[in-house]
């Protein structure tokens, strides 16, 4: 995903001052998929639209924040690299601002997304992961992305992955263990990996490495 044409807002329904309902902005290490290791400003979203059993991801609102407090808040860390994530980012309505004002200042900018709502300003982002839960395959909309990453939440996650590999287009397909109560499955992942050819193991290196 890559452009270099900056999007306008274009939607009449988008309100003049946005406010983003968030969960937390901080800066870490990117700790998966091929960007693993990247310093990064992470921007997570409140809410999400599915319900994923195993689920360790806090997603309720924390604070609002105007466009322009939520782009000063990103400006007052060092990377120049932002990750839009959640919950999943493609439920905030007023993204096109946030990712033409950070394209304005010339940031790299990433999406995780769980592939539910395709959104025509991933086009203006930099990368995108998208993470498809076997748990909803009926509400996978997203067909092109530059990383897909599975978690591997129990052994038939293998068939699973095959048919995602029919229906997203990437570059890098990834299989991630699953996090249960503070640890990681990784004999789930390494049986769902021996039945797949191309997909390599993405392990969450930040929560290995002791980072947020
Ligand atoms: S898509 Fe992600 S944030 Fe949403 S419920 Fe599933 S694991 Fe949690």
């Amino acid at each position: 995903m890559n452009s270099s044409a900056i999007p306008q807002p274009h939607d009449s329904a988008i309100p003049q001052s946005p406010s983003y309902d968030l969960v937390e902005v901080f800066e870490s290490l990117q700790g998966e998929g091929r960007n693993t290791g990247r310093p990064c400003v992470f921007v997570r979203f409140a809410g999400c639209n599915l319900s994923c059993p195993w689920c360790d991801t806090d997603v309720k609102r924390r604070f609002s924040a105007s466009l322009d407090d939520l782009v000063a808040e990103i400006g007052q860390y060092r990377p120049k690299s932002v990750v839009l994530t959640g919950g999943e980012p493609t439920l905030v309505d007023a993204m096109p601002e946030l990712v033409a004002a950070l394209k304005r200042r010339g940031y790299w900018i990433a999406v995780e997304t769980n592939g539910t709502r395709d959104a025509e300003w991933l086009q203006f982002t930099d990368y995108v992961a998208c993470s498809p839960k076997a748990e909803f395959p009926e509400s996978l909309a997203l067909a092109r992305a530059d990383e897909v990453r599975v978690v591997a939440s129990s052994e038939h996650v293998a068939q699973f992955c095959r048919w995602v590999r029919g229906r997203i287009a990437a570059t890098d397909y990834y299989v991630s263990p699953c996090e249960r109560d503070g640890e990681m499955d990784f004999a789930t992942a390494k049986a769902v990996m021996s039945e797949l050819d191309g997909w390599s193991l993405s392990v969450q290196l930040h929560k290995l490495l002791g980072f947020r």
